[in-house]
């Protein structure tokens, strides 16, 4: 069931969408040579600790970390360690969430540690391209499909790949709610977006194959062929006026 908030709740879920944001974004600035992705994780709890809100990935279904780190070919999911050390020319996408007053905000983003090669620069720069795409279409009267189906098309057009695996969804007093947000899909098709609904969309773009594996520690969920993997999300509020993006720092 699609739990529509009212402003009032959307004006609590902007809040928690700040600090998730602000997490994301010190979590970008740690990203470098030589940092492990413990330490990052270290600094996203520090940070959500401090504006008194709970990470909301701790513990989640058993995840056993603040954010999920996913270095290279690894899309989702990627647990912070310690032995994982980043190297010039890594992609490292980071999902975090944070909940507060009641709410979660959601988002996730690629970075470049250092220097990365120009193929990697074109893969970040068309899936995060493909997250504002989607969100325009996250408009009253609108359908999912006309989300799902824009990002489809922009990442395919450039001979990248959707993932089909894992989608987008509902997110407010829980982590996850209904509708189901796929990056892929048939327009004027799906669920019909109403003022009030409040939806996280995050294409997964890979260079390969949409097909992904998950490694037997049950989380780490890396691409079949090996190739490289880039995400980015956003929670957004679907209002009369359009889509407002909920994960934005201040
Ligand atoms: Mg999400």
């Amino acid at each position: 069931m699609v739990i529509l908030k009212t402003a009032r709740e959307i004006a609590a879920m902007r809040q928690a969408g700040r600090i998730s944001a602000g997490a994301l974004r010190e979590a970008g600035k740690a990203v470098e040579p030589g940092v492990s992705t413990l330490e990052i994780d270290t600094i996203i709890r520090s940070y959500i600790e401090k504006q008194g809100a709970v990470p909301s990935f701790l513990g989640y279904g058993g995840f056993p970390a603040s954010a999920c780190i996913s270095v290279n070919n690894v899309v989702i999911h990627g647990i912070p360690s310690a032995k994982e050390i980043l190297k010039e020319g890594d992609i490292v996408s980071i999902d975090v969430g944070a909940y507060f007053g009641g709410y979660h905000g959601d988002n996730a983003c690629t970075f470049p540690c250092g220097d990365i090669s120009p193929e990697a620069r074109n893969l970040l720069d068309t899936t995060r391209e493909a997250l504002y795409q989607g969100i325009q279409q996250a408009v009253a009267g609108n359908r999912l499909g006309d989300i799902g189906s824009t990002v489809q098309r922009y990442v395919e057009a450039r001979s990248y790949s959707v993932v089909r695996d894992f989608v987008g969804h509902g997110v407010g007093a829980k982590l996850h709610e209904d509708p189901r947000v796929p990056n892929y899909g048939t327009p004027g098709r799906g669920v019909r977006l109403l003022p009030g609904m409040t939806i996280a969309i995050e294409p997964m773009v890979t260079q390969g194959t949409h097909k992904v594996r998950i490694l037997p520690d049950k989380w780490t969920t890396v691409t079949a062929d090996g190739k490289l993997a880039a995400h980015f999300e956003h929670t957004v509020a679907v209002t009369s006026s359009g889509p407002l993006i909920l994960t934005l720092p201040d």
